[in-house]
């Protein structure tokens, strides 16, 4: 059977058309492999956002070479939005890269698939032990992103819109994915029907700006689709990744509060705690309006986790405007927030203003990264001593004694291994309730207690560990 690897750079929108890959090439006979020496056709999934993910990404097509060249024959398949925007460019500067498919064209790759089996099939006849002898050979260096495995299916990633109209001027996405394309409801429903049918325990509605969507058909909107999504039958769990604050009604908010299904986290892109900066941005609220939105999510969703995405040293960013972030980090507020030194963008307009210097944006990062882990290592302190239930997401990747998992307010909780530890059977009851220990920035460790096929369930106990292994990461 032909193998595919998958690596996946930058956002959920990203892993969904990842999935939807994934799927593509188990329709057509493939099997997923987790380990690049071990595939036929390897795809990496890029992303143009910041300049460190398209970087990394022209590394690991470098690392990708070495295999193209002990085996010409494996198939290099680059997709996603440096795909898009780079199509020339990387002709000459990844020559090997066989084929290059933009964001639109995800369909055609999907088709492609099945195109190229039977060359791969007729090789594979040729030789028998093509993959285990290939895999001695060929050794990989660097280190993978995100990699669709054995418990990828748990979370399933659905996409409700593409594109983005509010063009940011930080912000390349309405420039390679282009302008709002919503789905509609019923294409919707029906893909997280069949996603519940192949095993998903949560599912993520994903769009670049999500809570913007309207039905095309009849104009219904983001919470209306939260609550039919919500009733679905077999649905455990329902998530959605990234609203934007002006798109956040009190009315929607109270709407969303009526969804029991909902996972208590809400991802709120602030990006800057200085309305000149909000304005350059063009993010279209000012500071005292994110707030009223962080209000109301208090009032009605108090438990919920709010994190967010903040920028420094965007251009013009004055130390005056730097402190007003800060100052508004400092208060705690966040559960866990994505910092970035902004990078430029070739094509938006940031990209032409003058720049910060970069000893000053770099000082600027770490002192705001300093006091946002001390909020985000203080919520998870709140965590030990709990039981958190949480789905699996695999073997730790620093530790293969361990499994990763995540709690529902999004925590990252690490466990060692059972005894007896089998992965079909995580696969398959995946749910797990986790003593909590100790709490770190990353994310806790703990025991695991007990395990539950349904979130509903109450689970059954799981033999510990005879020796506590959990310390470090
Ligand atoms: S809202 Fe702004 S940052 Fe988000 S995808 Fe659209 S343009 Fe980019």
């Amino acid at each position: 059977m032909p193998r595919i690897y998958i690596e996946t750079f930058g956002c959920q929108m990203n892993e969904a058309d990842s999935q939807y890959i994934a799927d593509r090439a188990e329709s057509a006979g493939y099997a997923i492999a987790t380990k690049p020496e071990e595939a036929d056709v390897l795809v990496l999934n890029t992303c143009t956002v910041r300049d460190n993910a398209e970087r990394r990404a022209y590394g690991r097509m470098g690392h990708f070479k070495a295999l193209k060249d002990a085996d010409p024959r494996i198939r290099l398949v680059v997709m996603g939005c440096l795909a898009e925007q780079d199509r020339d460019r990387m002709r000459s500067a990844a020559p090997h890269v066989d084929d290059v498919f933009g964001t639109k064209e995800l369909a055609e790759l999907g088709d492609r698939l099945a195109t190229w089996r039977p060359e791969i099939d007729e090789r594979r006849a040729d030789d028998a032990e093509y993959a285990e002898e290939r895999a001695l050979l060929m050794p990989l260096g660097g280190s993978a992103d995100a990699v669709v495995d054995a418990f990828s299916h748990l979370r399933a990633f659905v996409t409700v819109q593409r594109g983005c109209s509010y063009y940011c001027t930080f912000c390349i996405v309405p420039h390679v994915r282009g302008r709002f394309d919503h789905r509609p409801a019923s294409e919707i429903v029906e893909e997280v029907r069949e996603k519940i049918a192949s095993g998903a325990r949560e599912i993520m509605l994903v769009g670049q700006t999500v809570n913007a969507w309207r039905d095309p058909a009849d104009g219904r909107d983001f919470a209306d689709l939260c609550e039919t999504v919500g009733a679905l039958d077999g649905l455990e769990r329902l998530t959605f990744i990234s609203p934007h604050p002006k798109d956040f009604t009190e009315s929607a908010i109270a709407r969303l509060a009526r969804v029991p299904a909902l996972n208590p986290r809400v991802h709120l892109p602030l990006q800057s705690g200085s309305d000149a900066v909000l304005r350059r941005m063009n993010r279209k609220y000012t500071r005292a309006q994110f707030e009223e939105k962080v209000d109301l999510i208090r009032r009605y969703l108090p438990s919920w986790a709010i994190t967010t995405d903040l920028i420094v040293g965007f251009p013009g960013e004055t130390d005056e405007d730097f402190e007003r972030t800060f100052d508004y980090a400092a208060t705690g507020l966040f559960a866990n927030a994505y910092t970035f030194v902004y990078s430029i963008r070739r094509g938006t307009p940031a990209a032409h203003w003058p720049q910060v210097p970069a000893a000053v944006a770099s000082a600027r990062f770490t002192r705001l990264v300093d006091v946002l882990n001390a909020g985000t290592r203080a919520y998870h302190d709140r965590k030990i001593g709990t039981t958190v239930r949480c789905l699996v997401s695999g073997e730790s990747r620093k530790d293969a004694a361990r499994l990763a998992s995540k709690s529902l307010d999004n925590v990252t909780v690490i466990a060692p291994k059972p005894p007896g530890y089998d992965e079909g059977v995580f696969a398959r009851e995946p749910w797990i309730d986790v003593a909590v220990e100790t709490a770190h920035v990353w994310g806790c460790t703990g025991t695991i207690v007990r395990r539950a096929r349904a979130f509903a369930d109450p689970g059954s106990p799981v033999e510990r560990a005879p020796i506590d292994l959990v310390g470090a990461r």
